[in-house]
Formats: C-alpha cells, sequence, structure tokens
C-alpha cells in the first residue's frame, strides 16, 4: 500500500524535516495510530509532495524526516474550476456543502449573507468562523487526497459576491425559472474554463438579490420541478457540472 497522504502547509517543513501538531496530530497519531518507521507522504498548499518517515511521535507532536521533495505541483484534478457562491445556511448545513463539495471537486467557496440567511456572521466573528470553514474544507482535501484545498471566502452581501465574479459563466439557481435549462445554458458557453453558481438559503432568493445577479451577468437555471434543499441544490450541481465539464 502506497503511503498515507496528509495535506499539510509548507511552513510546516523546515531542514528536511516537518514537525505537526494540532488536528493532524491527533489524526495521525490517535486516529491511525501511526509509529515511528512510517512512510507518509505530505501534500502541502501549493499541490507539493513531500515523501518521509515518521521520525517520532510525542505527547503532542509528529516529527517526519523528509526524504523526497517534488515541487511539480500537479494540477488540480478538474479543470473546470467551479466556485460556489453559497448564501449562509442554517447551523451546519454550510459543514455539509463544503465537505461534499470538495469531494467533488470545487474550486472554492465564496460564503455570502443572504438578505433570508437566518444566519448571521458578525465582523467580530468573520475570522474564526473563515478559520472554521477553511479547516472543514481542508480535512474534507486530505480526505479524499486532493491535492490543493479549495479556499472558502466570506462576503458580508450578495452585492459583493456578485460583484466579485468574474468567470466564464455565471448561473444562480432560482427555483422559480421555468424556461432555461443548465443544458441550454452551458451550450451558450460552451468550454468555460470557470463558472460561479448562485444558491439561495433556505428561504431563498429575495428578488432584488436575483435582479443584482443577473446585472452582474449571472443566469438563472432551473434544477427541475422539485423544490431542493439549499444543500442538496448546493452538492447536486458540483456533480452535475464536474460530470458535464469536469473531471467526473
Ligand atoms: N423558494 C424556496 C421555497 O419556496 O421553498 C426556498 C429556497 S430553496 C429551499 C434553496 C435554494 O436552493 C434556492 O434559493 C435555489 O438557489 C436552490 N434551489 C432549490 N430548488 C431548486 C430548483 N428546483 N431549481 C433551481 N434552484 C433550486
Amino acid at each position: 500500500m502506497g503511503s498515507r497522504r496528509f495535506m499539510i502547509h509548507s511552513r510546516t517543513i523546515q531542514d528536511g524535516s516537518a514537525t505537526l501538531d494540532g488536528e493532524l496530530f491527533r489524526h495521525m497519531a490517535r486516529v491511525l495510530r501511526l509509529s515511528a518507521g512510517d512512510p507518509v507522504t505530505l501534500v502541502d498548499e501549493q499541490g507539493g509532495e513531500h515523501d518521509g518517515v515518521i521520525a517520532s511521535i510525542g505527547r503532542e507532536l509528529v516529527t517526519v524526516t523528509i526524504t523526497r521533495s517534488n515541487h511539480e505541483p500537479l494540477p488540480e484534478a478538474s479543470s473546470l474550476r467551479i466556485t460556489v457562491c453559497q448564501a449562509l445556511p442554517k447551523g451546519e448545513k454550510i459543514d455539509l456543502i463544503l465537505q461534499k463539495g470538495t469531494e467533488l471537486g470545487a474550486y472554492d467557496f465564496w460564503l455570502f449573507g443572504g438578505s433570508r440567511s437566518v444566519a448571521r456572521v458578525r465582523d467580530d466573528q468573520r475570522d474564526l468562523k473563515l478559520e472554521r470553514w477553511n479547516r472543514i474544507a481542508a480535512g474534507a482535501a486530505r480526505q479524499c487526497g486532493r491535492r490543493t484545498v479549495p479556499a472558502v471566502h466570506w462576503y458580508p452581501t450578495a452585492a459583493e459576491a456578485a460583484a466579485a465574479a468574474t468567470h466564464d459563466l455565471r448561473l444562480i439557481l432560482w427555483e422559480e425559472e421555468r424556461t432555461s435549462s443548465l443544458k441550454n445554458r452551458l451550450d451558450g458557453t460552451p468550454d468555460p474554463g470557470s463558472v460561479i453558481v448562485a444558491i439561495g438559503p433556505e428561504g431563498g432568493f429575495d428578488p432584488r438579490e436575483t435582479d443584482l445577479f443577473i446585472r452582474h451577468g449571472f443566469q438563472s437555471v432551473s434544477l427541475g420541478t422539485r423544490i431542493l434543499r439549499t444543500e442538496t441544490a448546493a452538492i447536486a450541481i458540483v456533480a452535475i457540472l464536474q460530470y458535464i465539464g469536469g473531471d467526473i
């Protein structure tokens, strides 16, 4: 069996060895119960790979001696860069969206405060929330063996997220859309390199928000006549886009 792979930040590698702590330490020492001498492969945030051997496992730290580093980052598996532009849903649904979206190959996540989002992020909570969301994405990337970790960004309003989009193809999932299917939207933009998809919260989009996205080049599409939960819509659209234009 090849050596186990772990996502790290390149700053943990100094002078030919890596020192790992926190959640990664717990995963390696407590969950996987690795021991000194076990081979591991560390993948850094640029996709560089570092083969090594566990030198020691202490009470809080794992030290890995690096034996070979390959800084040639492989391209992220999917050639299609998918940005999930998600209105903040209630509770832990965002964890599911980040985890499943990462597993399915989303490129990054733009979370925003929808006008009908029940959950709110105060300015003084922003950094803590972003750290937690990025940690979820990193954990999911590690679990599914991705070379790069999708970044999670925060926009306080739909307006700020919509204005920031420069993607080749911009879609807004609108359950009241009755004419434009995803297929004919995609037929209209052959081989987009990047696509951003806006998904509303449990209460849906405010009409002023849909207008605003459309003013910023987003095209509304339907995912059929059934009303999907926000997390279902987010996960489904990544899978569909990956099947049509990505690497599934
Ligand atoms: N307006 C919905 C209702 O009446 O229950 C609530 C919004 S729905 C639960 C959450 C989000 O998922 C929507 O804002 C939309 O972005 C997306 N969505 C759900 N079903 C959809 C569908 N059939 N077509 C397109 N988007 C859908």
